[in-house]
C-alpha cells in the first residue's frame, strides 16, 4: 500500500511545495511508494471532497504536510482538519515552524495591517475579522510530530523526510549552524564595534574562491549564521550556504538552531559578548526576527510615523 499524503499552504508562499517538485528525478520516484491524495498547489479539488464545496474537506491520508503560518481563521480551521484526517503531520519550512516573513505582521494589530492593505476609505473586503490577532507557527495551535526547518527547506531534506516516514520512522537531520559549513576564513579579530544592516558589497573578488572572502560578520555585515540552523546548501555539506555563496549575509531564513531557541537573544548575547554596541540597532526586532517572530516573540509596536496603517 502507498503513503497517502495530504499537503496544505496556510500563510505562505507555495515555495515549500515548490521545493517538493524540486526533488526533480527523486520525486518521481517517489511516486511509486507515496499517493498524493491532497495537494492544492497542483491538484484542483476545491476542498469539496465530500459535501457541497462550500466546507473544507481533506481526505484521510498518513501523512498531512503543512508549509506556511496560521493567520485566519481559515488557517485555523484547516490546520484543525488536517491534524484530525492525518496520522503524521510535518510542518513543512520556516513559516510553518517559526511565523516566517508573514510574521513580521506581528508587530502591528490586525486593525493597522488591514488599513495598511486596504486604506482607511475600503477596509471591508479585506475582512479584519478573518483576521487572528497574530500570526502563529503551526505548533501553537496543533500537535506537531516533525518539524522540517528551511525557507524553503532544501529538497535533499524534504527527500529524506519522506524516505524517514516510508520506512516507519523520522528523518535525524543535523543540527549545526550556518557558520558551521561556511567556507569563508576568519580571523578571529577587529570584529567591528558597530554591526548592522548595510547596502555596501562584501570585500571579495567574485570568481574566486569562497574561501578566500573573510567572514562577514568581522566584515561589519549583519550575518545571522552563528544563530541559523544549516542545511540551506544541501545534505551533502559540501556546498557553502546559499547566501553566503553569492557573497551576501545570512538572514536566518532556517530559523534557530533548536525550535525552541530564539534568535534575537541568541544573536544579541554573541554579539555583545564581542564586545559589539548594539543600542544603536536600526529596527532590531524586525531584523534579528525576520523569519521567526511567532510563539509571541514579536510584540508589538508603538504607533508612529512608520507604523502600517499611518500615512506619513
Ligand atoms: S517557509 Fe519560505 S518557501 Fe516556505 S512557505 Fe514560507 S516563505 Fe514560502
Ligand atoms: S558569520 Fe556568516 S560569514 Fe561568518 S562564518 Fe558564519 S555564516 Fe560565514
Ligand atoms: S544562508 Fe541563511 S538566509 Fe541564506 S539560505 Fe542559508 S539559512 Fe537562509
Amino acid at each position: 500500500m502507498p503513503l497517502t499524503v495530504a499537503v496544505e499552504c496556510l500563510s505562505g508562499c507555495s515555495g515549500c511545495e515548490a521545493a517538493m517538485l524540486d526533488m526533480g528525478t527523486a520525486f518521481m520516484d517517489l511516486l511509486s511508494e507515496v499517493d498524493f491524495v491532497h495537494l492544492p498547489l497542483l491538484m484542483d479539488h476545491k476542498y469539496a471532497e465530500t459535501g457541497e464545496g462550500k466546507r473544507a474537506a481533506v481526505p484521510e491520508a498518513d501523512l498531512g504536510i503543512v508549509s506556511g503560518g496560521i493567520r485566519t481563521r481559515e488557517h485555523l480551521e484547516l490546520a484543525i482538519l488536517m491534524r484530525k484526517r492525518c496520522r503524521t503531520i510535518v510542518a513543512m519550512g520556516t513559516c510553518a515552524g517559526h511565523g516566517g516573513v508573514p510574521a513580521l505582521a506581528n508587530q502591528y494589530s490586525s486593525g493597522e495591517v488591514v488599513r495598511a492593505v486596504c486604506g482607511e476609505e475600503w477596509p471591508a473586503p479585506c475582512g479584519e475579522s478573518a483576521l487572528l490577532d497574530r500570526t502563529y507557527s503551526l505548533d501553537e495551535k496543533i500537535e506537531v510530530d516533525f518539524h522540517l526547518p528551511g525557507c524553503p527547506p532544501h529538497p535533499d531534506y524534504i527527500e529524506m523526510t519522506f524516505r524517514a516516514i516510508l520506512e516507519g520512522g523520522m528523518p535525524a537531520l543535523p543540527v549545526k549552524s550556518v557558520c558551521d559549513s561556511c567556507p569563508v576564513y576568519r580571523e578571529g579579530k577587529g570584529l567591528t564595534k558597530s554591526i548592522g544592516r548595510s547596502t555596501r558589497s562584501a570585500r571579495y573578488e567574485l570568481g574566486t574562491p569562497l574561501g578566500r572572502m573573510r567572514c562577514l560578520l568581522e566584515q561589519g555585515f549583519l550575518c545571522m549564521g552563528p544563530v541559523t540552523r544549516g542545511g540551506c546548501g544541501g545534505a551533502s555539506g559540501e556546498t557553502a550556504p546559499k547566501c553566503i555563496a553569492a557573497g551576501v549575509p545570512c538572514g536566518g531564513c532556517h530559523g534557530p538552531i533548536r525550535h525552541n531557541g530564539n534568535p534575537l537573544v541568541d544573536m544579541l548575547n554573541a554579539l555583545m559578548s564581542n564586545g559589539v554596541d548594539v543600542r544603536g540597532f536600526p529596527d532590531r526586532q524586525g531584523t534579528l526576527l525576520r523569519f521567526t517572530g511567532a510563539h509571541g516573540r514579536l510584540r508589538k509596536k508603538a504607533q508612529g510615523p512608520g507604523a502600517p496603517g499611518r500615512r506619513t
